[in-house]
């Protein structure tokens, strides 16, 4: 089998672009194109650099199970700030999310909003305090077949 494949984009490449903002949210494919949607309508961000992971920012919190995932993820994170001189960064969470569903490593019976929104918050600080920037928080909410996004702090 030939390794001939190629798809050549039809965006011209712009080399001169800049970002100052880095967006963290879910991987989830049925949220992406509202997350994408909420950067370019509603924070109206023309460029930003994205990480995107099961539970969004989930991974950094100090509960997270496996210690050498959240420093590498603080590693990538502090390296898309210092490398494109971000200046902010939007962590979103979202309504429904698989990965905090899954979530078994913390107490079972508890609001998973009200734990996300923690985590969102403890995260936020971090970044905050060992990346020098500032952080807005957003949670997605879903309901009667639309999603809509609120800030939280
Ligand atoms: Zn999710």
């Amino acid at each position: 089998m030939a390794n001939d494949f190629t798809y050549e984009s039809k965006i011209p490449w712009k080399a001169e672009r800049k970002a100052n903002t880095l967006v963290i949210h879910c991987s989830a494919f049925d949220l992406r194109p509202y997350f994408a949607d909420f950067a370019a309508n509603g924070l109206k961000l023309a460029e930003y650099d994205l990480v995107a992971v099961p539970g969004g920012v989930q991974m950094l919190t100090v509960a997270h199970y496996i210690a050498k995932v959240r420093v590498l993820m603080r590693k990538w994170l502090g390296f898309l700030v210092e490398h494109h001189n971000l200046t902010k960064v939007v962590i979103i969470g979202h309504d429904d999310c698989s990965w905090y569903k899954d979530f078994r490593f913390g107490p079972i019976h508890i609001d998973l909003k009200q734990r996300q929104i923690a985590d969102l918050k403890e995260v936020a600080a971090i970044l905050r305090e060992e990346m020098k920037v500032g952080v807005d928080i957003y949670f997605a909410h879903i309901k009667d077949n639309k999603v809509s996004f609120t800030r939280v702090s």
